[in-house]
């Protein structure tokens, strides 16, 4: 089967990008055989590829990523790893009981596999680290979705605070903001850092890591899965689909997987002067209270003190979108920035960028054996860095027979729900966005 659509990453890579130069990983050359193949090498991929060095330590795996390494989307998300729930589609990000305890378990255990490996390959503090979050609120509605917010963290035993508009001016030197709610969960990642530390921690003899390598065909042939890539082939008993959305793009989940692309802008370097200015905390990070708001992070270490700003959602099923709509999305982020940082008029982008999400209706990853030998360990559903460290992690559970309750609890998902034809997908989604994002007023 030939693979549909490859991967196109709109913007550059800002977090990667204000790294010193990064290793290089060899394209694949000729054709090669594997005991494991792993296609993706965003959060999924390569904590599949970490999980089954750990299983079967005397197989060889072959790790193949269509672009450099944190130049995809696990590079240039805005590095909230989020335990709780966290459901983009909901007023205040929380849902149904029971599910939200389910959710958080899950979370969690993606997390906790994200810090060993963190602490196995000794990985920064800069590039991992447990902070906790704020969700940040502008208004009188962003103040009620964390109260409601609030509430149901108590009634599901979770530790939170709730921060006045003197905390949150303290904390982030801007004035803009009414009220705060920290939960302690959350771990903060430098996206580009720690996906580049993982990859690096896995090399061996065993593990072929290959860069700039699409997997543009992938077939079955005499109980064996061929891939093909521009200049080589690999081949394996045994594959992870580690693709998020792009799934589809491989012929699976067809009209079940909702690509939708989210969008932030770096600002340069500040200088001292600058930085006293905006006074505040160095390092600290925003989720907005609104799920339809705007994102904030304000970072200090390599690459210098800079603040990012991240919002808009778009629904695009063709999986690619323009350079206009980057400059477009721009204007809302510096009309955000403007507002929250007065003080840094003189203080513009530097970087501009898109990304991928891969949402389902039913809020379910796309998860499970869905070929003979072929796992899906896809859709994170907007938390990539969390879920897709799970699912890829148990992608290599389910391939290997190693039995978990966590497992059974993914596998016990429904699977994604059916999107409606095109163009009505297409229209409904972006019309309940836009709506959302209208709504969410100044927390945008
Ligand atoms: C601006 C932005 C902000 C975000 N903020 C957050 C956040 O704060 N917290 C959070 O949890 N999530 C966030 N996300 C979402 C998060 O980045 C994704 O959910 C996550 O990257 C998905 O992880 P993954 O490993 O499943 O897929 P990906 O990270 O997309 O990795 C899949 C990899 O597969 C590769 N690939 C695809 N097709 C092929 C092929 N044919 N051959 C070889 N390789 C292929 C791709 O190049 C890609 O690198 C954000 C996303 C964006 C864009």
């Amino acid at each position: 089967m030939k693979v549909r659509r490859l991967p196109k990453d709109p913007g550059p890579a800002a977090w990667n990008a204000i790294l010193p130069a990064q290793t290089h990983y060899p394209e694949l050359s000729g054709p090669q055989s594997s005991d494991w193949l792993v296609i993706g090498a965003g959060f999924a991929g390569l904590a599949a590829t970490r999980r089954l060095k750990q299983l079967r330590p005397g197989d060889r795996i072959t790790l193949l990523e269509a672009r450099r390494i944190a130049d995809g989307p696990a590079g240039r998300n805005t590095g909230f790893m989020i335990d709780l729930p966290h459901d983009l589609a909901s007023e205040d990000y929380g849902g149904d009981l029971e599910q939200d305890r389910k959710q958080t378990r899950l979370n969690r255990a993606g997390i906790d596999f994200a810090r060993q490996t963190a602490e196995e390959y000794g990985l920064s503090s800069e590039a991992f680290v447990q902070s906790g979050k704020i969700n940040a609120a502008a208004s009188e509605k962003g103040l009620k979705h964390n109260s409601d917010y609030a509430a149901h963290l108590v009634t599901l035993g979770e530790a939170h605070e709730l921060l006045d508009a003197s905390a949150m001016n303290e904390l982030t030197g801007s004035n803009y903001y009414r009220g705060g709610l920290f939960t302690p969960g959350a771990v903060m990642i430098q996206p580009a850092l720690f996906v580049r530390g993982l990859a690096g921690g896995l090399g061996s003899n065993l593990v072929s890591l290959h860069e700039q390598t699409p997997v543009t065909g992938l077939e079955r042939k005499d109980g064996a899965w061929i891939a093909t890539t521009p200049k080589g082939s690999v081949s394996a008993p045994k594959v992870i689909l580690a693709v998020n959305g792009h799934a589809e793009s491989f012929g699976y989940f067809k009209r079940r997987l909702m690509h939708v692309f989210t969008y932030a802008s770096m600002t340069r370097a500040m200088n001292g002067e600058e930085v006293k200015a905006l006074g505040g905390q160095p390092v600290w990070g925003c989720t907005p209270a609104d799920p339809m708001g705007t994102t904030v992070r304000r970072i200090s270490g390599t690459g210098g003190d800079r603040i990012v700003i991240r919002n808009r959602f778009t629904y695009d099923p063709s999986m690619e979108v323009s350079d206009r709509r980057i400059a477009a999305v721009g204007r809302d982020h510096d009309r955000a920035f403007a507002s929250r940082f007065p003080m840094l008029a003189g203080v513009g982008m530097e970087y501009r960028w898109g990304g991928r999400l891969c949402l389902s209706r039913n809020n379910v990853p796309a998860f499970g054996e869905v070929d003979s030998g072929l796992y899906a360990a896809c859709c994170q559903n907007g938390l990539g860095t969390a879920k897709g460290t799970l699912a890829g992690m148990l992608a290599a559970e389910l391939a290997t027979d190693t039995p978990s309750e966590l497992l059974q609890d993914l596998l016990a998902e429904a699977p994604p729900q059916s999107l409606p034809p095109e163009p009505v997908a297409w229209l409904g989604a972006n019309a309940v966005i836009r709506w959302g994002e209208l709504k969410a007023g100044t927390e945008l």
